[in-house]
């Protein structure tokens, strides 16, 4: 049975994948420090004997739990806070320093974890590495429009170190890693209370309270259902050939903000105005995947519909809210 080390394996993403992992027979190993994961995410999988939890904080030495990680032929590296709201104690936001450590020295002890185990590693990069673009659709070869010094630069620089540690060891090294830039995505697990616009609006929409449009509500994002996303991350790492490769993992169906609250409203058929806040600084005016790279080389096709995925997260958060 072959090993996988989920880092960030009690996330929003991550919970999912563990989920999919297991379904196929991997032995699944979850590492989180729950900074932004949650127990319950993975409280399904407890009584798997094809699963265990390290609680650990990779920012730390990973000597301390060496003894845990050995003999694992897959690694994929998603533990990152990654929400941008800063009323959100979880968000990357409200810690910097963790969300530039995990991305740097968490980034550099898994690589050297793969180097060592000869694991196959994909490290979860973001759109962010885009930054404000000045092109749209983002295809992977634009370098990005980054503030390396603006309050989102703990994550943007982040996710850019990240890549470029992770791109060295396939250079110096020949580690096979791969890159996935995931576009947002949403869907069941993400929590209620880290601020982004999807759980957000349906909470928002379900509590009969405003929904809060930042700006003009005129700046597009592009969402991706988290079953089509995990769907990206299993291609990249399990197709063959692909040592070094970059990916752009989203859906490419643009909304503006204001289209999307108004598709909220109807999903959820409530009668809410909106009120307008302030646009957070450097907050990025498009966001839209051209994924035509992972469409020809892994065969990538997001296959869930906003309006269908919005539904079955309503419904989660109806339950949980
Ligand atoms: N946004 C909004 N209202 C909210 C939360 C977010 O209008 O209550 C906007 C935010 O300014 C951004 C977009 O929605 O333009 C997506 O924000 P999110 O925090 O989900 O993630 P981002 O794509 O910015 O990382």
């Amino acid at each position: 049975m072959q090993k996988v080390l989920v880092t960030g394996g009690a996330g929003f993403i991550g919970s999912h994948l563990c989920a999919f992992l297991l379904s196929q027979n991997y032995q699944v190993i979850c590492l989180d420090n729950f900074l932004s994961g949650r127990k319950v995410n993975i409280k399904a999988h407890e009584s798997n004997s094809n699963f265990s939890l390290i609680e650990y904080d990779i920012t730390k030495p990973i000597d301390a739990i060496a003894s845990k990680l050995e003999a694992i032929d897959f690694i994929f590296h998603l533990a990152s806070p990654a929400s941008p709201n800063k009323y959100s104690k979880t968000s990357y936001l409200s810690n910097p320093i963790e969300t530039l450590s995990v991305n740097s020295f968490g980034t550099h002890q898994l690589l050297d974890l793969a180097l060592k185990n000869k694991s196959r590693f994909l490290y979860a990069s973001s759109s962010e590495v885009y930054g404000d673009p000045s092109i749209s659709p983002q295809v992977e070869s634009y370098f990005g429009n980054v503030n390396p010094n603006g309050p989102r630069s703990v994550y943007d620089e982040g996710k850019r170190f990240g890549e470029a540690i992770t791109m060295a060891f396939v250079r110096k090294y020949d580690v096979d890693a791969r890159i996935v830039r995931i576009f947002n995505t949403y869907g069941p697990n993400m929590r209620e209370d880290d601020g982004r616009v999807v759980s957000n609006f349906i909470i928002q929409a379900l509590q009969n309270k405003p929904l809060t449009i930042y700006g003009k509500g005129d700046q597009t994002r592009s969402f991706s259902y988290v079953s089509d996303t995990v769907s990206g991350l299993i291609k990249t790492m399990f197709t063959d050939g692909q040592k070094g490769g970059v990916f752009n993992i989203g859906n490419p169906i643009e909304k503006t903000i204001l289209e999307f609250a108004t598709l909220i409203k109807e999903l959820t058929g409530s009668k809410v105005d909106f009120v307008y806040e302030d646009l957070p600084q450097d907050d990025p005016k498009q966001r839209k995947p051209d994924i035509s790279n992972a469409k020809d080389r892994l065969g990538y096709v997001p296959s869930v519909t906003l309006e269908e995925g919005l539904k079955k997260t309503i419904e989660y958060f109806n339950k949980s809210v």
